[in-house]
């Protein structure tokens, strides 16, 4: 029986035992079986390489020829109505945008800290809801900067996609744009650059109908000419002051306390958070908690608590009162000094 054995070895190997169970098959069954299990696997191996071949082509940033083309819209320069709070940065310098985002200036004796939260390279279908569930237990307003590449094309996955961010804008939160394929901005043409604000824009303005005004560049790195598209498209940069390189960490309870230290030394900020990880999911309900447990209270305001705001409220409160620094550096040594 060797040969039934070996036809046994290779379809048991190949087919992962599915029919091994049913009894013993004569050789020629064996053979067909083994023939059946190996055509079966050339297929699969077949879709799989099809599969990697579109991720690759997708990551590569090349349309699949399935997706629908770009319908027309509105011209890039028509900006969506005008911005809920002043205009902070029109240069589009990243050396303002960081100042903006470490927060106003707090006149003496007032201890209320304002928070603001930021969740980039969304949406998700799986985590993008569970954020959105734990900020609204705490009835809190958020900004999402998300990728526009998630958003185009029919496969599930998009639409998925799409019917996310529909529900972010749903629940009252702000979307801003990442980019369309997260890419690194500096280092590619001008033109690069205005085609991953345009066609980022355009995913969001499909999904939601409305053309984001806030702009994060990844990794919030711009050179000149990123900072010329910036400008040339009226959109308001916005970095962050608060973050605990929350995409590489696998111990929320430990990102959280490290989070809670920085909102401590930096009496407050733009918390930039991702909310495609479940321990970021984690680390924010935690963090939600503390705030609130360490909140400002109107009956003492001059003891320092926190209070978590909209991005425009936050804006319009360092338009009123900007710090008086020039760069974040300047600042540091400030608070060294305490
Ligand atoms: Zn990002």
């Amino acid at each position: 029986m060797p040969t039934l054995l070996k036809a046994m070895f290779f379809a048991g190997s190949l087919a992962a035992g599915s029919w091994l169970g049913l009894g013993k098959p004569t050789v020629e069954e064996g053979r067909t079986l083994v023939a059946q299990a190996k055509a079966s696997a050339d297929a699969q191996a077949q879709a799989n390489a099809t599969a990697r071949a579109e991720a690759k082509a997708r990551v590569d940033g090349d349309r699949p020829a399935d997706l629908a083309p770009l319908p027309q819209l509105a011209d890039p320069s028509n900006f969506p109505s005008p911005r809920p709070w002043p205009e902070l940065n029109p240069d589009a310098s990243l050396t303002k945008a960081w100042m903006v985002a470490e927060g106003p200036k707090y006149a003496p004796g007032n201890g209320r800290r304002l928070i603001t939260l930021t969740f980039d390279d969304g949406p998700f279908p799986e985590t993008t809801p569970a954020v959105l569930r734990v900020l609204a237990t705490h009835k809190v307003h958020a900004a999402f900067f998300v990728i526009g590449r998630y958003l185009d094309g029919d496969e599930p996955r998009a639409v998925a996609s799409r019917e996310t961010l529909q529900k972010v804008v749903a629940a009252g939160h702000l979307v801003g744009n990442h980019t369309h394929d997260h890419a690194k901005l500096t280092g590619i043409t001008h033109t690069q650059v205005l085609e991953q604000i345009d066609q980022g824009a355009a995913s969001i303005e499909r999904a939601t109908g409305k053309r984001p005004i806030l702009f994060r560049p990844p990794f919030g790195e711009l050179d000149d000419f990123g900072r010329a598209a910036v400008r040339e498209r009226g959109l308001d940069l916005l970095l962050w002051s608060v973050e605990k390189s929350d995409m590489k960490r696998g111990d929320s309870h430990e990102m959280f306390r490290e989070l809670v230290g920085q909102v401590e030394y930096k009496e407050g900020g733009i918390v930039l958070m991702h909310d495609i990880r479940w321990t970021s999911i984690s680390a924010l309900k935690e963090l939600l908690g503390w705030l609130h447990d360490h909140r400002w209270d109107a009956k003492h305001p001059a003891r320092i608590g926190y209070e978590i705001v909209d991005l425009p409220t936050y804006l319009r409160e360092v338009a009123a009162a900007p710090l008086p620094y020039a760069s974040r550096d300047e600042l540091e040594k400030e608070r060294q000094k305490r």
